[in-house]
């Protein structure tokens, strides 16, 4: 099982990739979009809430294994508004250092060779020392009335088969692991009580395991599991789920929540931070935004160290210590990558930490 974040910036073919790719399901800051027509069953998720809100594109990656990033014709061209969230994108993945994803070039249809040649190189250029640098660029349309109609379609999903087959081997590995489940969605159903749905990040998660919930830290059991519709007893590393869960409310839950035996809970942080190079320096008692797995909060920036010296502040492309206090509780483990972002500069993205 593959699931895959189709992102990029607004108008930039996202939702026409992700319904061509598969049936649209569960609706909401983010869209579901399922293929279990295939042996490899497959989930896209379209963050649609974003660019207007960051929290669905982290949502839609860090449930994802692979991310399509949506390069319009003119994605990068400098006049265009919606070319600083391509650029946003593009530091968002090399934060998160997401190892596997595809370039679609979209609206192949609206442009000609020459100028995707053109659009090919300023990508290269532009990713290079990311994470994105190896990433292969496919040229495609969805548009069924071209000359060409749904060119590059075919071998957009030979790459993500391709790709699909090192995830899984990396997905068995993390079978050993204890389990841990990031729920996105939680609701009510009538008789069956509280369903959430979310993705298996790690071990084996089974039904009628007793286990926890955090940051509530309450016990609870899974009653049963069910992926892509169909009713199973263990879930392994990498398997979208909806659980049945008894102990707990669906009100109770929020999106970020994580089933696990154990987990950190905290509302303040020491982070080891990397600051990007596409930010401006960030100073003490400033407020950023804090995002570890599906959850987010807004945090104050309490002191900063520099090579063990305490700074007012921290420039762009350094790295340092960053001590950061919230309100809410959060739920992560040490090995979790934290995100930053300042919300009031247009490429919101600020750097990445882990706990200290
Ligand atoms: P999103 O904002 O990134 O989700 O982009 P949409 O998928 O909604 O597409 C934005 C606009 O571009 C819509 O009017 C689509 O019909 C159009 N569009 C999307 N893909 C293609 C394509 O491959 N070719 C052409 N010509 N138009 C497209
Ligand atoms: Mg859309």
């Amino acid at each position: 099982m593959t699931n895959l974040a189709i992102i990029g910036a607004e108008k930039s073919g996202r939702t026409s990739l992700a319904a061509n790719l598969g049936r649209k399901g569960t609706s909401s800051d983010v869209t579901m979009y399922n293929n279990d027509k295939e042996s490899r069953k497959m989930v896209f998720v379209d963050p649609h809430g974003y660019p207007k809100a960051i929290k669905p594109l982290i949502t839609a990656l860090n449930i994802s294994d692979m991310a399509i990033l949506c390069i319009p014709p003119d994605g990068l061209d400098k006049n265009n508004p919606a070319s600083v969230h391509t650029g946003e994108c593009i530091v968002a993945l090399d934060l998160l250092g997401f190892k596997y994803g595809i370039i679609a070039l979209t609206k192949s249809d609206s442009t000609h060779m020459h100028a995707i040649d053109e659009l090919k190189k300023k990508i290269k250029l532009m990713t290079a020392g990311t994470s994105l640098q190896d990433w292969e660029c496919i040229s495609l349309n969805t548009n069924k009335g071209a000359k060409n109609p749904f060119e590059g379609m075919e071998e957009l999903k030979a790459k993500i088969n391709k790709i699909s087959e090192k995830i899984e081997a990396e997905q068995a590995e993390l079978n050993n692991l204890p389990a841990r489940v990031f729920i996105d969605h939680a609701f009510n159903v009538t008789g069956k009580g509280c369903v959430v749905l979310g993705v298996v990040k790690q071990g084996i998660s089974k039904s009628k395991d007793k286990t926890k919930i955090f940051p509530l830290d309450r016990d609870i059991e899974i009653r049963s599991i069910q992926s892509h519709d169909v009713d199973i007893d263990s879930a392994p590393a990498g398997t979208r789920v909806g659980m049945r869960l008894k102990n707990v409310q669906a009100k109770d839950i929020e999106r970020g929540f994580i089933i696990s035996d154990k987990e950190i809970v905290s509302t303040d942080y020491i982070l080891e931070c990397t600051i990007s190079k596409f930010t401006r320096a960030i100073e003490t008692s400033g407020v950023l935004h804090l995002f570890v797995g599906l959850q987010s909060e807004p945090v104050r920036v309490e002191k900063i160290m520099v090579d063990g010296q305490e700074v007012k502040e921290v420039k762009p492309g350094s790295t340092c210590v960053m001590e950061l206090s919230g309100n809410k509780k959060v739920a992560y483990s040490k090995e979790d990558r934290f995100l930053l972002a300042n919300l009031d500069l247009p490429q919101r993205f600020v750097g990445y930490g882990f706990p200290k």
